[in-house]
């Protein structure tokens, strides 16, 4: 095991040579033990008192390019370069789901990273949906994704995103125990899960298998941070000893363009640093962060992301001030707290939630109508005219929020 972090955790990178000067670097006892890439790299985290060192930037794989953007089929060749370019940093840790682009994600993995890559030379992980209803769906779901990923193993698996709903599910199809006896095969490393609702639930499944959880995956940013109680969630998992994977650094991108208020300040503070820096050295910032993952649509993401990470720098108490700053002025401006996580669609009805509240979003800062009224028409069927209030997907946001009211405040706006 402490061979085979080792080895990951120095990036091997050999199968990148055609892209990158390699070097050998010798081991104490004289052998070859890995290949490094030159160049700027990823800055990493060690797990625990392991030798397990983890890029601190995570390549989110939800948002890949699309060939169409109303279609869930991921563009390859865009896919294929970005994934390059990211191990290339030594960005190498990849975090897929069941779900994610319609199942196309894992699929994506085994097509484009485990077929060009030494399994070694990454780490992966994926999540056990809420939609595994029977303890026969566990080993079924699982083998299926192992096929997909066209792995053996997962080093980061977890049951995905926890509620009071599907935390009740778990517990009925024993879905931690199944996990826990996969990991005992061999078939996942670090057994963890993600988690969208409150401190008192996540005190619960804490407590539910102490010292039973490798790591923990939650929604943590400078907006959620007190207005969401990400902080209370960060310390029940600090003071537990579970080390924290953060989903959601920039808010579903929201954090990334501010109102004009807000980025004057952050901007008038450091010319040189964009809105999306100061959200990823907020959150990096957190000793008890291991990996921040980013769910990256285009290669100018990935590039301005390695350039926050490589190397990373802590806010000092004198930023995180400015920070507070720029938050007041963007809670002024911001109407729906939408993540675009997707966790409501698909709507029966064909709405595309996440999408109207984020132009409602923009118009609210922009002030721009004709905008808002033109994307609403191009959406045609998708847009909020047609939801019938059925309240399906009120039940699934993890942010609670009244779907069915806000969009009919959005199609008031668009009118
Ligand atoms: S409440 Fe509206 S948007 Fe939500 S699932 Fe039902 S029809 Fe779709
Ligand atoms: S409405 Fe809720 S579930 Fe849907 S994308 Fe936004 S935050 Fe996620």
């Amino acid at each position: 095991m402490k061979r085979r972090d080792f080895l990951k955790s120095l990036l091997t990178v050999a199968a990148l040579s055609p892209l990158s000067n390699v070097y050998a670097k010798e081991g104490a006892d004289g052998n070859k033990i890995s290949e490094i890439a030159e160049g700027i790299q990823i800055t990493r985290r060690q797990y625990k008192n392991t030798s397990q060192m983890l890029p601190l930037l995570g390549f989110g794989l939800m948002r890949l390019p699309r060939i169409s953007p109303d279609k869930p089929e991921i563009d390859y060749t865009i896919g294929k370069q970005m994934v390059d370019r990211a191990m290339k940093a030594g960005l190498n840790y990849f975090d897929t789901a069941y779900f994610y682009h319609n199942g196309l994600s894992e699929k994506f993995v085994g097509d484009v990273i485990s077929a060009n890559y030494p399994r070694e030379s990454f780490y992966l992980a994926s999540k056990m949906p809420p939609t595994a209803k029977t303890e026969e769906d566990l080993p079924r779901i699982f083998n299926e994704q192992l096929s997909k990923c066209k792995t053996e193993y997962f080093d980061f698996y977890l049951m995905h995103n926890m509620n009071d709903e599907s935390w009740a599910n778990a517990k009925n199809v024993h879905m931690y125990e199944f996990l826990l006896k996969m990991k005992q095969e061999g078939k996942i490393r670090r057994l963890g899960f993600s988690f969208h609702s409150t401190p008192q639930l996540l005190q619960e499944i804490v407590d539910a298998h102490p010292n039973g959880y490798d790591f923990a995956q939650i929604q943590l940013n400078y907006f959620d941070w007190e207005m969401y109680k990400s902080k209370e969630q960060y310390e029940i998992l600090t003071k537990a000893g579970i080390p924290v994977v953060v989903m959601e650094p920039l808010r579903g991108g929201n954090l990334a363009s501010l109102n004009p208020e807000a980025s004057k300040i952050l901007k008038d503070a450091k010319p040189d640093s964009t809105n999306a820096e100061w959200a990823f050295r907020f959150v990096g910032s957190l000793p008890n962060v291991l990996v921040i993952l980013s769910g990256m649509t285009l290669p100018e993401h990935l590039e301005n992301n390695i350039s926050t990470f490589a190397p990373f720098s802590p806010l000092s108490d004198k930023e995180r001030t400015v920070l507070d700053q720029a938050l007041i002025a963007y809670r002024k401006s911001m109407a729906i707290p939408c993540t675009a996580c997707q966790y409501c669609l698909p709507c029966p009805f064909g709405v595309q939630i996440p999408n109207l509240f984020a132009n409602y979003n923009q118009y609210k800062i922009s002030g721009n109508k004709w905008a808002l009224s033109l994307t609403y028409k191009q959406m045609g069927k998708a847009n909020a005219s047609s939801c019938v209030a059925c309240g399906l997907c009120k039940t699934k946001c993890p942010q609670h929020l009244d779907i069915p009211e806000l969009l009919k405040e959005v199609a008031k706006a668009a009118s």
